[in-house]
């Protein structure tokens, strides 16, 4: 259950897409002056090293983030994506990349503390939820985020309604169990009955799994139901055009993740003319081959 470690995967073409979209999500829904409260119910360890050996082994960031930045002339990055770049580099030395912040420091650059919007976070792996309340305490933000070492689907339930009745719910699994893309769908038509105006952005991966290949049709279907609007969203890097060494005797390699998606219930009016422009942009920097692209689709 605990072989996840998002460390290995911070900063790769998954999050580039999830970080980018949510940035843009928080950006509108913090212009409102009620007090703003964020439920990150799988928030991962909260801050990664790109150099240290788990971020160096897999070398997914540079397939991501750091593509992004060598690929693209930082001039030319339309709106959400400079949002991006610009939020990532306030973490790094100039001219440095070193650093890639995960979801609860993502969102709480984008918190405001006279708003006193909140931050609510579930982070289960025991390692992870330890760096995590580490990388919490350097915030000093006092009882603006909070952290549990919970389950973070059923931690939501008591968090819903939220007090201002304003909230964003980022549920980002990592469904290394099958359960979680039962889990998902089912979290979310509880919750929307709890607090039906929230904005729920789901995080998923796009592999040749049946689960995986449902799970936005289901949710689709879900939001279709209770009459709620939503944005689909996918960006794909293809496949890699490099050669992959077969050693006789052992499995082949398998490819990694080439592609996945985010799905955003009551999104913003703002996130489609973002990601419009956003992804496209996206697929030329971190495209490699057969099968790159996005999708873009709202109800
Ligand atoms: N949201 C993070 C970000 O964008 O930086 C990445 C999260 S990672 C994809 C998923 C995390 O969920 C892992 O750190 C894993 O340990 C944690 N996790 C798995 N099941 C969980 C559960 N039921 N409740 C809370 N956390 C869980």
């Amino acid at each position: 259950m605990f072989s996840y470690r998002h460390a290995f995967h911070a900063g790769n073409h998954a999050d580039v897409l999830k970080h980018t979209a949510l940035i843009a999500v928080l950006k509108h829904l913090t212009t409102k002056d009620t007090p703003l409260t964020v439920v990150d119910t799988h928030a991962g360890a909260g801050l990664y090293r790109l150099d240290s050996e788990q971020t160096g082994l897999s070398g997914e960031a540079g397939e991501g983030i750091v593509k992004l930045v060598t690929s693209l002339d930082a001039a030319q990055a339309v709106p959400a994506v400079k949002d991006y770049l610009d939020l990532v580099a306030s973490f790094n030395k100039p001219g440095e990349l070193r650093v890639y912040p995960g979801s609860p420091f993502v969102t709480h650059s984008l918190l405001r503390q006279e708003a006193r919007d909140k931050l609510r976070l579930f982070e289960l792996h025991p390692a992870d939820s330890r760096a995590l309340a580490g990388h919490v305490a350097q915030m000093e933000a006092g009882r603006q985020v909070t952290l549990k070492r919970e389950d973070g689907f059923e931690g939501l339930k008591a968090l819903l309604p939220p007090p201002a009745r304003r909230a964003l719910v980022l549920i980002d699994p990592s469904y290394e169990i099958k359960n979680d893309y039962g889990k998902v769908p089912a979290c979310l038509q509880d919750s929307l009955r709890r607090f039906a105006t929230g904005t729920y952005f789901v995080w998923y991966p796009v592999i040749p799994r049946p689960e995986a290949h449902e799970l936005p049709r289901r949710l689709k279907t879900l939001s279709n139901q209770v009459g709620k609007p939503w944005l689909h969203a996918t960006l794909s890097i293809g496949q890699s055009e490099a050669k992959t060494t077969i050693i006789p005797g052992e499995p082949p390699p398998r490819p990694g993740l080439t592609a996945s998606g985010v799905f955003v219930i009551n999104p913003p009016h703002t996130l489609k003319p973002a990601l419009q422009q956003a992804l496209p942009q996206l697929v030329e920097a971190l495209g490699r081959g057969r099968g790159k692209g996005h999708v873009l689709e709202s109800s």
